[in-house]
């Protein structure tokens, strides 16, 4: 990934490089420390109102400065997913959220950095809820399935397009 040389974040020891499992990985001769090369998990929420549309923030902040995105980010080491994902819909567009199911899990490359998982929730505004931009978002806004914005981020609109799926799904299963 880079050439820099690491150090054990446990003892402080020169890293050198060992094969395990088949992969070349810096590890302390040390203590025994390994420097897995794990991918981050980040989680985006496609959130619905009591009139079926979907709420979006639009950017505040780079990357995607002034561009509409799903509520998410970083899942912390202690968090469940779930958890994390009610924690950034709280902080991006002021809402308490229901987290109702899974969308789906996707992997998202990185040119320059570890990969990400990332994980889409179907969520829910809860009854009374009323968003409000957080402070990296400019904006919030709720969108009718037929005038959704394009989503700064290509998972965010894997998730969007997963979600329309689901819906013209149960459209077609429950005609009315
Ligand atoms: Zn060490």
């Amino acid at each position: 990934m880079d050439d820099v040389p690491h150090f054990c974040v446990n003892c402080g020891t020169g890293l050198e490089l060992r094969t395990i499992e088949g992969r070349e990985l810096e590890a302390c001769a040390r203590c025994g420390f390994v420097l897995w090369r794990d991918p981050k998990v980040v989680t985006m929420v496609v959130v619905e109102n009591e009139a079926g549309e979907v709420v979006m923030g639009r950017r505040g902040i780079e990357p995607g400065y002034g561009r509409w995105c799903l509520p998410g980010g970083y899942v912390n080491d202690d968090e469940h997913p779930a958890s994390s994902a009610a924690r950034e819909c709280r902080e991006e567009i002021g809402a308490e959220v229901e987290i109702v199911s899974l969308l789906g899990v996707y992997h998202i490359r990185k040119r320059d950095a570890p990969s990400m998982v990332g994980i889409a929730y179907l969520g829910r505004l809860r009854p009374g809820a009323v968003p409000a931009p957080g402070e990296e978002m400019l904006e919030v806004a709720a969108f009718s399935r037929d005038r959704l914005p394009e989503p700064a981020f290509p998972s965010h609109r894997e998730a969007m397009s997963d979600w329309l799926d689901l819906r013209e799904q149960s459209l077609r299963e429950q005609p009315r």
